[in-house]
């Protein structure tokens, strides 16, 4: 994937337009973070929240790309339905089956899935440098989970071991990707046993999400000592699940890192620019 674009469109100021599109809006970190790498860089430009109802997606869309934003980010609950409104789909963001990001280039408008390569990329620099040979447990197989996953399976894992409440979904995803890596999906009753024999494990379910902060994914017993636990969940930054993984002697890895990543990548799409990731991470830390 080519991830610097050489043109970059500019709206009919000669500012750069960027936004997210979502319903709701009102709580993205999305703006404040990617207008403080703006002006970090010096680019002039805004990115601007853009609540869309799903009926009116497909009108948003042809007004991004006549208003000439360069980019977007794309939110719940538009990442499956923004793809039928796109001229070309990045691969991973077909395999995936959704898209976060989209890149104006002069007219053609490209989605891809920048949440998988966020996370991947944030996990590897703040917890586990190698991915290689390890038997990764993933909760959870909803949207982030299939992101996440396909990422991962580029990292040549030894195993992915998928554990979902519908046991039907994590099948069905480990069955669809089973050229990719060794991935096995499982019920919750197998759970104990995936979990005893993980090296990372990775909460990707809501569960221990505000406001629901004391609700844990898993019986805290079950968590190995010294491995490295995961959780996308960023509100709150530490979830109950890291605070127990912690008390274990495990190194955890918190949401705030995927999502300044996912925001990352896409900033070095739209701009062609390595983003300013320290301080984009600063801002939104600042914002809560
Ligand atoms: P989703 O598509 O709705 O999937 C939710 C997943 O959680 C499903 O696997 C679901 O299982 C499971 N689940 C929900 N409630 C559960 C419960 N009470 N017990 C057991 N499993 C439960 O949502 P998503 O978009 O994947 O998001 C999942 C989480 O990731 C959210 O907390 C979200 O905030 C976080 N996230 C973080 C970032 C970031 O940048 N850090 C980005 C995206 C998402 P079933 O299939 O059985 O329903």
């Amino acid at each position: 994937m080519d991830s610097m674009h050489q043109e970059v469109v500019v709206g009919s100021s000669g500012a750069m337009l960027l936004g997210v599109m979502g319903d709701p809006i009102r709580h993205s970190k999305s703006p404040v973070m990617h207008n403080a790498a703006l002006k970090a860089l010096g680019i002039p430009g805004s990115y601007v929240p853009l609540h869309i109802k799903p009926e009116g997606l497909e009108g948003a869309v042809q007004a991004f790309r006549s208003l000439g934003f360069r980019g977007a980010n794309v939110t719940i609950p538009h990442k499956v339905e923004v793809m039928k409104y796109l001229d070309m789909i990045d691969e991973g963001a077909a395999k995936v089956g959704a898209v976060n990001t989209i890149v104006n280039d002069n007219g053609v408008l490209t989605g891809f899935n920048t949440d998988g390569i966020g996370y991947v990329r944030s996990l590897k620099e703040e917890a586990c440098s190698d991915l290689s040979h390890k038997h990764i447990v993933v909760l959870g197989a909803g949207g982030a989970a299939r992101g996440i996953i396909h990422a991962l399976t580029h990292e040549k894992p030894g195993l992915i071991s998928v554990i979902n409440r519908t046991e039907s979904k994590a099948k069905k995803l480990a069955e669809e990707w089973c050229s990719l890596a060794d991935i096995r999906g499982l019920a919750e009753t197998e759970a104990k046993e995936a979990v005893a024999s993980a090296d990372v494990l990775i909460n990707t379910t809501s569960v221990g999400m505000h406001p629901y902060i004391e609700d844990i994914p898993l019986p805290e017993e079950w968590i190995p000592e010294g491995i490295v636990v995961s959780d996308l969940i960023y509100n709150p930054l530490t979830t109950k699940l890291l605070q127990r993984s912690e008390e274990k002697g495990c190194t955890v890895h918190g949401g705030l890192g995927m999502f300044v990543n996912q925001g990352a990548f896409a900033f070095e799409y739209w701009t062609g620019q390595a983003a300013p990731v320290e301080i984009m991470k600063q801002t939104v830390l600042g914002s809560f």
